[in-house]
């Protein structure tokens, strides 16, 4: 997000995505209709028109990340704005106007802000439309997440897990690795990643369902906040993770076996995957 050098191109992307829910909301395109839109597009055209010399074409989106951008193309300025600069008001308008015209620094910061508190109008983007994104495989050569998750659904927690699992992607490390996260859990996407390092045919059952275990406990557990600290393993986590039949057991073979799963390597076909993985940060063991 570059802001020096670019009055040709510039722009301005949505804050991080956090893993707290937001509250879904109908934007103000959705709730006055087309036509509305349209008169108010036209409005904030002439107000930036008003303030900028170029000749300026306006385009309003409902974009997910970039919330404003803009390019030069036939000696025409094409402006691209998230909907949520309709309700601008003048200060924000001068700023939106400084920025194209590449004067004024600060009007980076007014902008930034701005998007800042109206960030609720951002389409959230589902659970299952992000989760599309990443290809779902339970079925490994030699362990089935999908009926490890169902038998410990079913089992061991009252059928109450509603998310997605898959084999991750074998993730581009340096060998040897230092530490190895063997699963994950994305809120954001409901999705459960278990390490690839996991299917092969020597890693027990016993284990690979302890760590399919822990990762639904995410799910249902959730992320608690203690004076003001993150806690991913709250005392009533740890307690429902006492319940797994085999915990001692998968304790030591996880001990006796770490230094084999540190240097693990994926097989050659899997090297398609690598880029994927990054996506996955967010996600914790
Ligand atoms: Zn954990």
């Amino acid at each position: 997000m570059g802001r020096a050098g670019r009055p040709e191109r510039g722009r301005r992307e949505a804050p991080a995505p956090t893993t707290a829910g937001r509250t879904a909301r109908a934007s103000p395109a959705i709730q006055s209709g087309l036509q509305l839109e349209a008169i108010w597009s036209q409005a904030l055209l002439r107000r930036l028109r008003s303030r900028c010399p170029q000749r300026l074409a306006l385009r309003i989106t409902d974009n997910v990340h970039t919330m404003l951008s803009f390019r030069r193309r036939d000696g025409l300025l094409e402006v691209r704005l998230h909907h949520m600069f309709l309700v601008a008001p003048d200060p924000v308008v001068a700023s939106l106007a400084a920025y194209i015209r590449g004067s004024e620094p600060r009007a980076s910061e007014v902008l930034d802000r701005f998007i800042l508190r109206h960030r609720w109008l951002i389409r959230r983007v589902p659970p299952h439309v992000r989760r599309s994104r990443v290809p779902i495989r339970s079925r490994g050569r030699h362990h089935d997440l999908a009926a490890l998750f169902d038998g410990l659904n079913r089992e061991l927690l009252g059928g109450k897990v509603d998310c997605e699992i898959t084999w991750g992607a074998a993730p581009r490390v340096k060998l040897p690795r230092k530490s190895i996260k063997l699963g994950s859990y994305s809120a954001d996407s409901r999705l459960i990643r278990i390490h690839p390092a996991l299917d092969q045919a020597h890693v027990p059952g016993y284990f690979v369902r302890w760590i399919v275990f822990h990762e639904m406990l995410h799910h249902l557990h959730g992320i608690t906040r203690k004076g003001g600290r993150r806690c991913v393993h709250s005392p009533g986590f740890c307690a429902d993770e006492q319940r797994y039949p085999a915990l001692e057991r998968s304790r030591a073979w996880e001990r006796e076996n770490l230094d084999g799963l540190l240097a693990w390597e994926p097989e050659a076909e899997a090297g398609e995957d690598v880029a994927q993985l990054r996506v996955a940060a967010g996600g914790r063991r």
